[in-house]
């Protein structure tokens, strides 16, 4: 595990979309998820890996988008997925 992220550059998104609609897939395929992230390369909305569809782990395999964060109300921990590092990334 790394101490730092160094992927931070690939951060473009730091808000959530308002409303959060829901993870993309599952309401595309009309499954139902437990919590939602947000990848902070491209904003997709995806659910979590308690979710049946994995659907924000699924887009990093995907897209190799390195961080996500939680998409949940109150809720501001982002997770680097190839450091596997949680971290709190804050608007400048
Ligand atoms: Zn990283
Ligand atoms: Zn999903
Ligand atoms: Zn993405």
């Amino acid at each position: 595990m790394a101490a730092e992220c160094t992927h931070l550059d690939q951060v473009q998104v730091m808000e959530l979309p308002d409303p959060v609609e829901g993870c993309e897939e599952c309401l595309a395929q009309g499954m139902s998820w437990v919590h939602l992230r947000m990848c902070q390369t491209c904003g997709h909305i995806g659910c979590c890996d308690n979710s049946v569809g994995k659907h924000a782990t699924a887009h990093n395999h995907e897209t190799g988008h390195p961080i996500i964060r939680s998409a949940e109300p109150g809720e501001t921990w982002s997770w680097c997925y190839p450091d596997e590092l949680m971290m709190e990334l804050r608007a400048e």
